[in-house]
C-alpha cells in the first residue's frame, strides 16, 4: 500500500497487512458481539472462543502434540530466561548453556541467579558467527537441561539443526523468540520452546512457551506464581488477567499462516528472501559483508556492513528516503541489520536488493 513502508525493525516489527486490516475491521465491534477485544472480559465466552482457537492453530502449524501445554504469558522472552531454571531445576543443579550470540548470553547471565549453569560452548571469541560442532560439544551428563537460542537476533546466527542435549534429563530447551513459526520445527525434540511474540506472530506483549507436560510441578519453592509453569497450565493461561489483546492478534497471524499453506510454504517464502539478501552481499566484490559464517546465516536477521564504513549513515539515510527503515545495525555490533521476518513481502527484499546494487554502482 502507498502509505506504508517497509520496515526492516528487529522487533517489534511488521505484522501482515491482511492481519492488520482485519484487527481493523472489528477493533470496534468484534463479530457482531457489540464490543472490541480490548474491552472483553477475559473470562467470557468471547475472549474464551480467541484464545482456543489461537491455540488450536498453533498446536496445527507447529504440529503440537497432545503431551506438549502452550501457555500465552507476560514479561517477554527476557523473564522466562529465569522461568527456565526456576521450574526445570533445583538452585544447586548444572545445567548447560551453548552461548552463540548476546541473547544467549544474557539467558546465562540470569539463568546464574537461580542453579548453577556452566557455558559449554561460547562464540564470543569469533564474535558470534558460528555454531558448534554438536559432537565436539562437552556437555555435562548431570546437567538438567542444555540451553540454545535458535536464532541470534543482533548477530544473525541460526541453529539450522539442534543438538541433542546428553545429560541424565535429555532436555534441550530453546529461545525461539527471533525464528518462531518462520519454519517447521519438530517440538519433540525439545523440553521447554519459548519465543516473544513480536518479531514472527505478533505484537509484544505476549510470550509464547510449549512445555512438556511431564515437566511440570517440579518449580523451585521460591517461583513466583506468575512464573510457575504448572499454575499457568492449569488455568489455562487465565491465571491472571493475560495479555487479551495480543493473544487475539497472534490468533489472526496463526490463521493467517495456516492459509499461506502452514510452516513449510513459509519457510520456503523466508528462504527466497533470505537467499535474495546474501546474493547480492555476497556478489557484491566486498562492497558489502556479512561475516557469519554461510552454512548458520539467519534466515530472518541479515548483519552486513560495508567494506567503506563511513558511508554507512548515508546508506541507512538514502533507504529510508525510499521508504525503507529501521536498517541500522544494533548499536553493539554497528553496521546494517536487514530483519526479513514471516510479514516481510518479498517486494521488500526485491527493492531493498535493488537499492544496494544501486548504492554500490554509485559509491564502489
Ligand atoms: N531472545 C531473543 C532471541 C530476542 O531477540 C529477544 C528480543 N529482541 C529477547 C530474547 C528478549 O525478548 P523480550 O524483549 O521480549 O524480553
Amino acid at each position: 500500500q502507498e502509505d506504508r513502508v517497509f520496515n526492516f525493525a528487529a522487533g517489534p516489527a511488521n505484522l501482515p497487512e491482511k492481519v492488520l486490516l482485519k484487527a481493523q475491521s472489528e477493533l470496534y465491534n468484534w463479530r457482531g458481539s457489540g464490543m472490541g477485544v480490548m474491552e472483553m472480559s477475559h473470562r467470557g465466552k468471547e475472549f474464551k472462543s480467541i484464545i482456543e482457537k489461537a491455540e488450536s492453530d498453533l498446536r496445527a502449524l507447529l504440529n503440537i502434540p497432545q503431551e506438549y501445554s502452550v501457555l500465552f504469558l507476560q514479561g517477554g522472552a527476557t523473564t522466562q530466561f529465569a522461568a527456565v531454571p526456576l521450574n526445570l531445576c533445583t538452585p544447586n543443579d548444572p545445567v548447560d548453556y551453548i552461548v552463540t550470540g548476546s541473547w544467549g548470553d544474557k539467558a546465562f547471565k540470569e539463568a546464574q541467579k537461580f542453579c548453577n549453569p556452566q557455558v559449554i560452548w561460547s562464540g564470543k571469541a569469533e564474535k558470534y558467527t558460528k555454531i558448534p560442532n554438536f559432537d565436539a560439544l562437552e556437555q555435562n551428563p548431570d546437567a538438567k537441561y542444555l540451553h540454545i537460542c535458535a536464532n541470534e537476533t543482533i548477530h544473525g546466527v541460526e541453529f539450522k539443526e539442534y543438538p541433542s542435549a546428553k545429560n541424565s534429563t535429555g532436555i534441550l530447551v530453546a529461545d525461539m523468540s527471533s525464528n518462531f513459526c518462520s519454519k517447521p520445527v519438530d517440538v519433540t525434540r525439545f523440553g521447554v520452546i519459548y519465543a516473544g511474540a513480536q518479531k514472527n506472530v505478533g505484537p509484544s506483549g505476549v510470550t509464547i512457551v510449549i512445555v512438556r507436560k511431564d515437566l511440570l510441578g517440579n518449580a523451585q519453592d521460591k517461583t513466583p506464581v506468575m512464573l510457575d509453569y504448572k499454575i499457568h497450565d492449569e488455568n489455562n493461561s487465565l491465571y491472571n488477567t493475560p495479555p487479551c489483546y495480543c493473544i487475539y492478534m497472534c490468533g489472526l497471524v496463526f490463521e493467517y499462516l495456516l492459509e499461506l499453506g502452514g510452516l513449510n510454504e513459509v519457510e520456503k517464502m523466508n528462504r527466497k528472501k533470505a537467499e535474495l539478501l546474501y546474493n547480492v552481499i555476497d556478489g557484491s566484490n566486498g562492497f558489502y559483508k556479512c561475516p557469519v559464517e554461510k552454512s548458520v546465516r539467519s534466515f530472518m536477521n541479515v548483519p552486513f556492513t560495508l567494506e567503506k564504513s563511513d558511508l554507512e549513515a548515508e546508506f541507512v539515510k538514502e533507504a529510508a528516503k525510499e521508504k525503507m527503515v529501521q536498517l541500522k545495525g544494533h548499536r553493539s555490533v554497528g553496521g546494517m541489520r536487514a530483519s526479513i521476518y514471516n510479514a516481510m513481502p518479498l517486494a521488500g527484499v526485491e527493492k531493498l536488493v535493488a537499492f544496494m546494487k544501486d548504492f554500490q554502482a554509485k559509491h564502489a
